[in-house]
């Protein structure tokens, strides 16, 4: 995957905050209790306490009772001397999403807001409305409740904000999940968080609090929409422009599918289940098998139509 030199970043899209700590702050309603996670059929129906993680199965079977994971950043002792503002104003162009995390993190943003942009009206006669991505470290506080750095990325629908934590990426996808990592296995991941945002502009988001967990559920359901959504914008990632026409992605190659299809593997409910408990149940799975997590973020991909995403009519996911 690389991006074009020439395209410019948009920074408004992105905010960075530096060490909240989870300790501080009591959980809004809706909120996470708990360990800080919600666990599947969690905290109260209320619309806003709907909080979808891309990985709940995984903080939820491996930090249950606690708030951080080993390896993460955001210990106790660790307290934000940097707001990092600073940093995301040096994300200005492709060129420089081509040499940081950070700021390819922020390109996939505008390069997937710029796609849903066009492309919801086109295809659901809805007009698309943008979400900001929040980057912050240790902890921040949400209108879905306290968000600690031992959670997965996810979307809160109460506020329209998509939560991320960098080091999510080093030390859990690449890390204790195995997976092989790499800018467009990270794009994935944020697209898929776009994914529910776009869901949540089209009313289905909700669902997936009906049916609690399992193969079937409603959760699984919205869970590999996402998945799908995420293939849709890959369809097309290579013809979104900037506000200039600049393309932001010039190259996806096949290995760079293959960097997708792996985190998607490796966050499969059942991969997870194998990894952290050497078995596996299907009746607690929130997000769906790795065969099935490929299975819909390939059928975006090769349809790259929202119509072909409709998991909640599918006989078979
Ligand atoms: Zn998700």
């Amino acid at each position: 995957m690389k991006f074009n030199p020439k395209a410019r970043l948009d920074t408004s899209q992105m905010r960075r905050r530096g060490g909240q700590r989870t300790s501080t702050g009591s959980p809004l309603p809706g909120g996470m209790g708990g360990g800080g996670f919600p666990m599947p059929g969690g905290t109260g129906g209320g619309i806003g306490g709907i909080i979808v993680f891309i990985l709940i199965a995984i903080v939820a079977t491996q930090c249950t009772g606690v708030t951080s994971i080993p390896g993460l950043p955001g210990g106790d002792d660790e307290v934000s001397t940097a707001p990092d503002a600073a940093s995301l104003e040096a994300c200005q162009t492709g060129e420089d999403a081509n040499n940081s995390q950070l700021c390819a993190i922020l390109a996939t943003v505008n390069a997937v807001q710029a796609f849903w942009t066009d492309a919801l009206p086109e295809q659901t006669g809805q007009e698309y409305r943008e979400a900001q991505m929040q980057e912050f470290t240790g902890g921040t506080t949400t209108e879905c409740g306290q968000a600690s750095s031992a959670m997965g990325p996810f979307y809160c629908p109460a506020d329209e904000y998509v939560y991320l934590e960098l080091g999510f990426f080093d030390a859990m996808l690449e890390g204790q999940l195995g997976a092989e990592g790499g800018t467009f296995a990270e794009a994935y991941v944020v697209a898929h968080e776009y994914g529910h945002h776009v869901q949540n502009i089209l009313g289905d988001l909700s669902r997936a609090q009906s049916g609690g967990s399992g193969p079937e559920s409603g959760s699984v359901r919205v869970e590999l929409q996402a998945d799908c959504y995420a293939g849709v914008w890959a369809n097309s990632a290579t013809t979104v422009v900037d506000e200039n026409g600049e393309v932001f992605i010039t190259e996806l190659t096949q290995a760079d599918i293959e960097q997708a299809i792996d985190a998607a593997s490796a966050v499969g409910d059942d991969r997870i289940q194998e990894r952290t408990q050497g078995q596996v149940n299907k009746e607690s799975w929130t997000h769906g098998s790795a065969d099935q997590r490929i299975r819909w973020f390939m059928t975006g991909y090769e349809k790259g139509l929202v119509s072909s995403c409709d998991t909640f009519s599918a006989a078979t996911l």
